[in-house]
């Protein structure tokens, strides 16, 4: 999958990238992560980016100019995403949806990074695909919301995790949070994994594990059982079955 991103900080992008999952998924050829400069846009020797707002205000704008220069001169992979605060929510339906574009024709997507106090609005209008915010709150600029959507999108894809995540079995996957994980050793200054969990029944431990994220959803994030339709009678059965934890 090719991933263009712009932005006026292309070393802070590689440097998490070397450094982490994303490095590996380059190395064996899964990710083609190209990270532009968006100062190669700009025409004067200065190399400027940004200018003050038409009628005033605290800040910088990105100016228009080096933004189409440096998008048209890359020629990215479409859909374009402007990364900002007013843009489409990112959630992990939107994560699958992305990383299932590799699939289409021009084989990814990009991500246009702002700074200052954002963006001219003839950029999101005329040069970009769409908006994409990862929550409500405000960051400096657009390279960590950047970051955020290319390690959530590449851990998707074939062969970048170690073991193939099930999607359905993650959180969100079939609309849940996940259920609680345990590893060795059993007993841990007194606290034991759950008895359930060491049967290597695996009928129960299926079972055991819908209800407790059928259970921590409920408690953490009514909205999203409410989003899936609410809970059936046989989900409140099963609810019934594990009372508690063990
Ligand atoms: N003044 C703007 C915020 C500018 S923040 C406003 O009030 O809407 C500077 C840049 O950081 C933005 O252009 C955007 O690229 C990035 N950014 C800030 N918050 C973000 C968020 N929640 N999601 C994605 N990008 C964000």
């Amino acid at each position: 999958m090719r991933i263009d991103v712009f932005t006026i900080f292309p070393e802070l992008l590689e440097h998490f990238t070397s450094g982490s999952l994303l490095g590996r998924a380059r190395d064996n050829g899964v990710l083609d992560l190209r990270v532009h400069d968006l100062r190669s846009g700009a025409p004067d020797p200065r190399r400027s980016v940004d200018d003050a707002p038409f009628g005033g205000g605290a800040g910088m704008v990105l100016a228009p100019g080096p933004l189409f220069s440096a998008v048209e001169a890359a020629a990215p992979p479409r859909p374009l995403y402007l990364l900002g605060p007013g843009g489409q929510r990112l959630d992990q339906k939107l994560v699958v949806d992305l990383s299932q574009s590799g699939a289409s024709i021009s084989g990814g997507f990009s991500l246009l990074c702002g700074r200052y106090e954002g963006v001219d609005q003839r950029v999101a209008d005329h040069l970009v695909d769409g908006e994409l915010s990862i929550g409500d709150y405000v960051l400096a600029g657009g390279e960590v919301a950047a970051l955020v959507v290319v390690e959530a999108v590449v851990r998707l894809l074939p062969g970048v995790m170690g073991n193939a995540a099930s999607a359905e079995d993650e959180s969100f996957g079939g609309g849940l949070l996940e259920y609680p994980q345990y590893t060795r050793p059993a007993q841990f200054r007194g606290w034991e994994v759950p008895e359930v969990l060491l049967t290597g029944d695996h009928g129960r431990i299926a079972q055991w594990r819908r209800a407790m994220a059928l259970r921590r959803t409920l408690e953490r994030r009514p909205d999203l059982v409410e989003a899936r339709g609410g809970i059936s009678d046989e989900e409140l059965d099963l609810l019934a079955r594990h009372p508690d934890s063990g």
